[in-house]
């Protein structure tokens, strides 16, 4: 069994499925056929991945007991927010996209008067290169180049291509890239990265339009403006602490912490149990270098010192000899506060590859922000993300599946695919 795992069989999704899930139903499900029965469930790895599924899965069937296994001595794995007095920062996901499964859990878990939209005046785009810095929008890509453009699309639904091969427009997809995955365009599986532009998986059974419009209905709390994000106050780590109180509300979950499990095939061994309970949200033999790697920083200025910098969302930088690949103006953006009244808090990203020092990054703020001396810049993280190459999406083995694999080091890299993954595994039983 297994293609996606439909409720009308054998990898076709009725029209219900396509308004839960969207276009997350192209993306592969990796379910083991004996998970269901299950009367205990291992998930290793409590970042957002393992702590949605061991919730959706313990809240459906309280009759199944949960163990969620975690290495380090915390929950929430990439998520993490950076304090300093009235200075939050968030060192990896700020926002999530649109999706109404993450609207779901947020309304799930209590979080209503939490979750905000993001501020409207605050969505223009930038990119910098060679030296310029210009509005980045649907319009300035397609002015670059229509028909290479449409040409690269067409090429791509042939499947395993890069986004470079997809969006021939170098710097663009790079700074694309870059800003979701930390990597450059070529380096980047397309069907991955936009299955429904590369037309991965299955194709919805209505038009796509209304499907689209089927979903927009069912958010619950509000419903978000086309291309805005939401966050929650006090950033990602108020969504770990809401499920890591839920978690422990339930009978049927127990958390451990400093367990290091090697495989899942080791721990089904060590608990006797079958393969088949198993639910990995952890990486699995994927080495370091299938991994980019950076830097983040937090950087907060006065207003008035910071006033030369337009409001907006922020700026992408696919220039290899720059220190940074991006800047988020984190306390434009959100709804909730980030820093001190009369003040403005950045986030800037700084890959390893491009082998920056904390100085290089603190120069290079008069280039990509402003003269001023910031009152605030502090290294706040460092974090790795899954590379996934050309073919990756393509290559991923779906069928008997022995356990069950969920989280961004397979099918998906945002957190509306993390979240909704767990609500579809949790659907199976
Ligand atoms: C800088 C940055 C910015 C991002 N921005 C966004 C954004 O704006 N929007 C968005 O949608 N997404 C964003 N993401 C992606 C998002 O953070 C991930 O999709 C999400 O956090 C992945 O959660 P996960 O549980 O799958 O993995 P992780 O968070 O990596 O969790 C894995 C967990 O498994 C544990 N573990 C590892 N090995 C073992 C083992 N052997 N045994 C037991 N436990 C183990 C780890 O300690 C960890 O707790 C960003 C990521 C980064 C790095």
């Amino acid at each position: 069994m297994n293609r996606w795992i439909g409720s009308t069989g054998d990898g076709v999704f009725s029209v219900d499925e396509w308004t839960r899930y969207g276009d997350e139903l192209r993306r592969p499900l990796m379910v083991a056929d004996g998970l269901r029965k299950a009367n205990t469930v291992a998930v290793v790895g409590a970042g957002l991945s393992g702590l949605c599924v061991a919730y959706r899965i313990a809240v459906k069937r309280p009759d199944v007991q949960v163990e969620l296994l975690e290495k380090s001595d915390r929950c929430g794995g990439t998520i993490e927010t950076w304090n300093q007095g009235e200075w939050v920062c968030d060192v990896a996901v700020n926002a999530t996209r649109a999706h109404p499964s993450f609207w779901r859990l947020v309304d799930d878990l209590g979080l209503q008067t939490q979750f905000k939209p993001s501020n409207p005046a605050a969505s223009t785009r930038w990119i910098h290169t060679g030296g310029r810095r210009r509005k980045l929008s649907p319009w300035s890509v397609l002015r670059q180049g229509p028909l290479k453009l449409m040409r690269g699309v067409r090429a791509s639904r042939q499947g395993k291509k890069s986004v470079a091969e997809t969006m021939p427009i170098a710097n663009v997809a790079d700074a694309m890239t870059l800003g979701i995955v930390n990597d450059v365009s070529r380096n980047v599986d397309a069907d991955f990265l936009m299955p429904s532009m590369t037309r991965f998986g299955d194709e919805p059974p209505i038009k796509r339009s209304k499907v689209k419009r089927k979903m927009v209905q069912t958010y619950p709390l509000f419903t978000p403006q086309k291309g805005a994000t939401a966050s929650l106050s006090g950033g990602m780590q108020t969504l770990v602490t809401a499920l890591v109180s839920a978690l422990e509300a339930l009978d049927n979950v127990r958390i451990s912490f400093g367990v290091d499990i090697t495989t899942p095939e080791a721990l089904a061994k060590e608990q006797n149990q079958p393969l088949s309970s198993i639910v990995w949200c952890a990486p699995l033999r994927r080495k370091t270098t299938q991994f980019t790697h950076l830097n983040v920083y937090a950087v907060g200025f006065t207003e008035a010192d910071s006033r030369s910098v337009p409001v907006g969302y922020g700026t992408l930088i696919p220039d290899a000899d720059a220190p940074i690949s991006g800047v988020l103006h984190e306390s434009d953006v959100h709804g909730s506060p980030r820093a001190p009244e009369g003040h403005r808090l950045f986030r800037l990203m700084s890959p390893t590859t491009r082998g920056a020092t904390d100085e290089d990054v603190k120069r290079s703020l008069r280039t990509y922000l402003c003269e001023a001396e910031p009152v605030v810049f502090e290294k706040i993280g460092e974090r790795s993300i899954p590379s996934y190459p050309p073919g990756y999406m393509a290559s991923l083995e779906v069928s008997n599946s022995k356990f069950t694999r969920a989280g961004w080091f397979y099918s998906g890299v945002s957190i509306t695919h993390v979240v909704a993954e767990a609500e579809r595994i949790a659907d199976v039983f």
